[in-house]
């Protein structure tokens, strides 16, 4: 039987800060913790799978999504609609699945409005130098969109004060460890389990 409460996590960082890869790794073979398919209008990149990484849709339908009430939170990023659909967050919430999400620092903000016992945390790297190497070393991104991802990073960090947590990622397996340590934390707080008390 689960004692916990379902929480929602809320992961945000810089391009390049690695959280996909961080993500990945937590999750992996966990079956009390979801990521949350977000919805976007903006095309899959190799090796993305539809109904995986995102669930890929027009702007119409977009639209439509925000219309009816579809979505937790979205926003417009380089052109494109990024939004977290509601249901699915709120049925695993309901089973006591934890809840991950991968958002960036203006939906963060209206999720914790909407949800203010959210569990905010932000993934840095070490430095903005090792950001702009890392950005460098990915082979597909043309030296405008890096100089754009660095500017946005700087805005990014400023909200880092509006974060419950920040885990730096200096070394994956340090910020795996890290991320699912307060993951596990958030789950044991009291608040979380006073309905085993009949509270
Ligand atoms: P990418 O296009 O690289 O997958 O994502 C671009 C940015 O959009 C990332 O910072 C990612 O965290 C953010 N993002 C992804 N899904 C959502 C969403 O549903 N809502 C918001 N606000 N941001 C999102």
């Amino acid at each position: 039987m689960r004692i916990d409460k379902g929480r929602l996590f809320v992961l945000s960082g810089p391009s390049g800060a690695g959280k996909s890869t961080v993500i990945n790794r937590v999750i992996a073979g966990r079956d009390d913790l979801r990521f949350s398919v977000s919805a976007t209008t903006r095309a899959p990149r190799k090796g993305e799978v539809d109904g995986v990484n995102y669930h890929f849709t027009d702007r119409a339908h977009f639209e439509q999504m925000i219309e009816n009430g579809e979505l937790l939170e979205y926003v417009e990023y380089v052109d494109s609609y990024y939004g977290t659909p509601i249901k699915p967050i709120l049925q695993s919430l309901e089973k006591g699945v934890n809840i991950l999400l991968d958002i960036e620092v203006i939906g963060a903000g209206n999720v914790r409005k909407a949800m203010p016992d959210a569990v905010m945390i932000f993934l840095a790297p070490p430095s903005l130098e090792e950001l702009e190497r890392r950005l460098r070393g990915r082979a597909d991104v043309p030296e405008e969109k890096i100089i754009s991802r660095l500017e946005r990073a700087k805005m990014e960090c400023q909200k880092i004060p509006n974060y419950d947590y920040l885990v730096i990622n200096d070394n994956v397996d340090d910020a795996v460890n890290e991320l699912s340590a307060i993951i596990l934390a958030e789950q044991c707080r009291t608040s979380n389990r006073l309905h085993v008390l009949g509270e």
